[in-house]
């Protein structure tokens, strides 16, 4: 029988007490240490002749390539902060379809013409690298013979120092393409959403403000995690490997107390949290906020809102940063949306907002009463593209570990709808049934002026809302823990930039007739208010009712990956996508065939370690305690008791033999549904049979083992219990 689980207990409960302190934990105030690992404005001004730096920030702010002899100019600066900071290598940093971040370091070292050694770092090497690219995930962008790919630098996203260890690499944000230029990685179609959603809404914005030149798109996440262990996590080979539990029966206090939300956060995860944010501040990723969430072990963090491009990369910086830090706490970060069957899973809630350059934000009613037309705008032209392009904003957070939480009974569930509280409801009511004569445009602005008071009122929210309307921004619920923010934020600021265009096009039309604007302004609003008034929902998500309803109303219900992603691939969104130039036919196809594969993998590496772990410590430790069983029954018979008194050893014996047996037969279906599935060329059909058959054997799989861990003795059972996972620390 496996002893890692004792010896992992062992492990833990000797633990030198000096692991739980803040390792790094500087003495100064936050604000003096804050971005030292930036190459940010401060830095750039630094290191840079004026003409340089303003020539940089001209051409960022626009958007603008920069010229090849400014490049050099940055890359001069650049290797020279690093280098006085310790730096010996660069790296292209970028963030292929396979949802992590990649890297490819090289040395600033070269040798020159005459074999002497130097360090050297151009506009060349800043603008482009050439990882070999062959291993990323394109779905069938390349041909073999022309596999490579290429990262190019994004500028709009500043660089940085990464620290491991005593190594020091100056990290450079990049974009991944194939040689033809076509995408490859999340970021390029979340740049090209971006300015697509700018070009969209300036001139709207421009109806209520002339002066305003540009439109960011801003993003705040919250992230939300769980710590095991080390020794425990080490221990439990389907962690280590798909990052969740396989199997486990539920211990016998989950959250049901909910003592743990909010409760006081133990020393030693006090400790990382500390260390964590001392690295996150050096890096620049303003977090602000921690706390305890509601499963046992799970944990909440999140910064100040940022400009989306921005915010994406450090969240991505971030996920990394957890890792290592907990590494060096003996602890491990699971990122999974489901690691424990029974308690709450984790998501990253994405909220999400447009600013000016003019400092408003425009989904904020603000407090003159005359600029909240232009809020109303914002507010339901979102609600508006949410409403239409619904489908897709779920596709872009499906995956198999997102499946456990909007498939299952968690909320959010599977279908979009809006949250918007009372105080806005009850004012899109009013508006839609009032007339649109000037009269009536003051009427509403007069109901508009009383919307500041929402910002305060916070006790109007509902939780279990995937999409939730919060003051003066929209949150975006759906999305996975581990998940890449990019996916959700790209297919939202493409849907808005659809959404404005078509705005702007229905009020000229309306202003045609001569209504001034407006009453053109509001007419138009109020037929989108008409038309999208079936996703807004103000009720409980969770309940069955709700299910019910929804289907009545006619909104998608995909509780499965395969049949969500499937929204990138319609005629609708293909024209999406090609209008706001996101991505082409080819890349959208490739995207899709991308997270179909991504799918079924998952699932049949799950299956995999599944069927280990059964087979190797399940079934060998439920035999072991039969065996006991076995030989007790004997050796009562022997002593003459009769068969009354073997009652529970004889139950037993035969409960564990059909779990068992049940198993054996399982996994035997389990091998045939997988060699099926992989035989299948086309990825939807393949990633159904691993949805609708190999997911499905391995629940009823899991049902025996949990079973057996039930009834089998604590000293037989080598795997590591929830209990010690959720409450060892
Ligand atoms: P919650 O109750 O959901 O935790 P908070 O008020 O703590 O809500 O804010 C959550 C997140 O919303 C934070 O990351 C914050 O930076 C972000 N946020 C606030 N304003 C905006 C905005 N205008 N755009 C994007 N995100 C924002
Ligand atoms: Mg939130």
């Amino acid at each position: 029988m496996s002893q890692s689980r004792f010896n992992a207990i062992d492990t833990i409960l000797n633990r030198p007490v000096d692991e739980f302190t803040a390792y790094g934990m500087p003495s100064e105030k936050i604000s003096e240490f804050y971005g030292v690992n930036v190459f940010n404005d401060e830095a750039m001004q630094q290191y840079m002749p004026e003409e340089a730096y303003l020539s940089v920030k001209a051409a960022i702010q626009a958007g603008a390539n920069l010229s090849r002899e400014v490049a050099d100019v940055v890359a001069g600066a650049m290797k020279q902060w690093a280098m006085e900071r310790g730096a010996t290598h660069y790296a292209h940093w970028f963030q292929p379809w396979t949802g992590k971040t990649a890297e490819k370091h090289d040395s600033f070292f070269t040798l020159s013409s005459n074999g002497k050694a130097i360090e050297e770092f151009g506009g060349n090497e800043l603008a482009q690298q050439e990882p070999d690219g062959s291993s990323f995930p394109g779905g069938g962008l390349r041909s073999t013979f022309e596999a490579r790919g290429y990262t190019a630098w994004d500028p709009s996203s500043p660089a940085f120092l990464f620290e491991v260890g005593e190594g020091k690499t100056l990290c450079i944000p990049t974009i991944l393409v194939t040689y033809s230029g076509q995408a490859m990685d999340f970021k390029l179609p979340l740049l090209k959403s971006i300015s697509a959603l700018e070009v969209a809404a300036l001139p709207v914005v421009r109806w209520f403000d002339p002066q305003v030149s540009r439109v960011t798109v801003t993003l705040g996440w919250e992230q939300e995690y769980f710590l095991v262990d080390e020794a425990l996590f080490n221990a439990r080979p389907d962690l280590m490997i798909t990052g969740r539990t396989l199997i486990g029966k539920l211990a016998t206090k989950g959250q049901e107390l909910e003592d743990h939300y909010f409760g006081s956060i133990p020393e030693r995860v006090f400790a990382f949290m500390r260390d964590l944010e001392t690295e996150c501040h050096r890096l620049g990723i303003p977090v602000r906020t921690r706390h305890n969430e509601v499963g046992p072990g799970q944990y909440e963090l999140a910064p100040m809102f940022e400009e989306v491009n921005v915010a994406v990369d450090h969240n991505q910086l971030l996920m990394d940063l957890m890792d290592r830090m907990a590494r060096r706490h003996h602890l491990r970060v699971l990122l999974h949306e489901k690691p424990f069957a029974g308690v709450n899973g984790s998501g990253k809630h994405n909220n999400w907002s447009m600013g000016t350059n003019t400092g408003k934000n425009l989904l904020s009613p603000g407090a003159q009463p005359g600029k909240n037309l232009r809020f109303l705008t914002f507010f339901v032209n979102t609600i508006m593209a949410v409403y239409d392009h619904a489908d897709l904003l779920r596709a872009s957070v499906a995956s198999a570990s997102n499946d456990h939480r909007l498939g299952a009974n968690e909320a959010p569930p599977a279908i979009v709808s809006i949250f918007i509280g009372t105080v806005m409801y009850n004012i899109l009511r009013q508006i839609e049934k009032g007339e649109t004569t000037k009269e009536d445009v003051k009427v509403v602005l007069n109901l508009l002026s009383k919307i500041p008071d929402l910002e305060k009122d916070n006790t109007d929210r509902n939780r279990t809302s995937p999409f939730a309307f919060t003051g003066n921004k929209f949150e975006v619920r759906m999305v996975g823990s581990h998940q890449n923010c990019a996916a959700p934020m790209t297919v939202l600021n493409a849907i808005m930039a659809d959404q404005l265009q078509r705005f702007h096009k229905d009020v000229t039309r309306q202003q045609e007739t001569g209504k001034d604007r407006d009453a053109a302004i509001l007419t138009v609003l109020k037929g989108y208010i008409r038309k999208s008034r079936h996703i807004l929902f103000e009720g409980d998500n969770y309940s069955q009712a709700w299910e019910e309803e929804a289907a009545r109303r006619g909104l998608g219900n995909y509780k499965t990956t395969p049949e969500a992603l499937e929204a990138y691939v319609t005629r609708k969104s293909i024209r999406l996508f090609k209008d706001t130039k996101v991505f082409t036919d080819r890349e959208a196809h490739a995207f899709h065939e991308v997270q179909l594969h991504k799918y079924s993998t998952t699932i049949e590496i799950e299956s995999n370690t599944l069927e280990e772990l059964c087979l190797n410590y399940v079934i060998p430790g439920a035999l072991d305690y039969q065996t006991r069983l076995a030989q007790n029954i004997v050796q009562m018979k022997e002593a003459g008791f009769d068969k009354h008194d073997l009652t529970f050893s004889r139950d037993m014996v035969k409960r564990i033999a059909k779990n068992i047996n049940a198993m054996h037969d399982l996994i035997g279906q389990m091998h045939e549904a997988r060699t099926r599935a992989r035989a299948l060329e086309e990825s939807k059909e393949m990633a159904l049979v691993y949805c609708h058959e190999v997911k499905v054997l391995m629940s009823r799989l899991r049902q025996h083992a949990d079973d057996l861990e039930l009834i089998v003795d604590d000293r037989e059972w080598g795997l590591v219990k929830y209990r010690e996972l959720m409450y060892l620390r």
